[in-house]
């Protein structure tokens, strides 16, 4: 009867270190031994990508500002990929604890989701390439077209030209892809992001962005719906990314070089 207590105890204590392994990272402190996951992009050049090991744009740089405002280092960041398509399964689900990955705020995905930000204000616009006679999104009628599922681009594009052939990916580089290689006419995405494509050694010369934008993107971080607490510290860690300086030379840094045109910080929403 002792040993089987005993047993009995071992077992309970083995299953609560397994479950407090399951949980580890993410703490809420931070500043001690504690990782947090960050979803991001990886492969969208300038905003969220993976180069080697290491990752790399805006995207990135924001997410590292912010931790490090929250008591993460960067080498407490854990990276997890984040396509369009998985953003709220991943937040709802607890895989990621932040979102930045070129996230539009919608009322949408507002019923699963909230976001702090925005921090950044781009437009759907159009790659297509350098010949190409498309020069806005009317002249999409009878063209095949690429975009993302879950994304508001392909969305708004449907709202935008009903009828329109949409192929979707679940990533954008595989819709740059089909568009290099001929089997599609136009991307659609934010034009911040399209700019990133376009300048890659592989694209240049090859694709251009139209640059007739026509919807208002604002890129926000996202995370579990109404937690409130944490909204306000990202908030309050964008506005001082912003304040310092240290916004505007990331922005430089990594989206500068594809030509894009260095928009105003915008301010943020309050958390609710
Ligand atoms: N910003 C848009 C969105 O959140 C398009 C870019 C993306 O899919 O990441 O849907």
């Amino acid at each position: 009867m002792k040993f089987t207590t005993r047993i009995a105890a071992a077992l309970a204590a083995a299953a609560l270190s397994v479950s407090l392994a399951a949980c580890g990272g993410d703490g809420e402190g931070g500043a001690g031994g504690d990782t947090i996951t960050i979803g991001i992009k990886f492969d969208q050049p300038g905003l969220g990508q993976k180069v080697g090991d290491g990752y790399q744009g805006f995207d990135v740089e924001v997410a590292k500002y912010v931790a490090k405002e929250m008591g993460y280092n960067e080498d407490k960041i854990v990276w997890k990929e984040s396509p369009s398509p998985q953003r709220e399964n991943l937040i709802m689900g607890g895989q990621v604890k932040l979102i930045f990955a070129t996230y539009s705020i919608t009322d949408a995905r507002k019923e699963k989701v909230s976001f702090a930000g925005p921090y950044f204000v781009a437009g759907q616009d159009l790659l297509v390439k350098n010949d190409s006679d498309i020069t806005s999104v009317e002249g999409l009628k009878g063209k095949k077209l690429c975009s993302v599922t879950g994304s508001t681009s392909a969305k708004k594009v449907g709202e935008k030209v009903p009828g329109v052939q949409l192929q979707e990916f679940d990533t954008y580089s595989k819709c740059v892809d089909a568009l290099a290689n001929g089997s599609i006419d136009a991307v659609t995405t934010d034009d911040v992001i399209l700019a990133g494509y376009a300048a890659q050694d592989n694209y240049k010369g090859k694709l251009k962005v139209v640059g007739a934008p026509f919807t208002e993107e604002r890129y926000g971080v996202g995370m579990k719906k109404g937690d409130k607490d944490t909204c306000e510290k990202v908030n309050a860690a964008i506005k001082k990314m912003i304040e310092s300086g240290d916004w505007k030379k990331a922005l430089d840094k990594t989206v500068g070089p594809s030509g894009y045109k260095a928009p105003e910080p915008p301010s943020q929403d309050a958390c609710s």
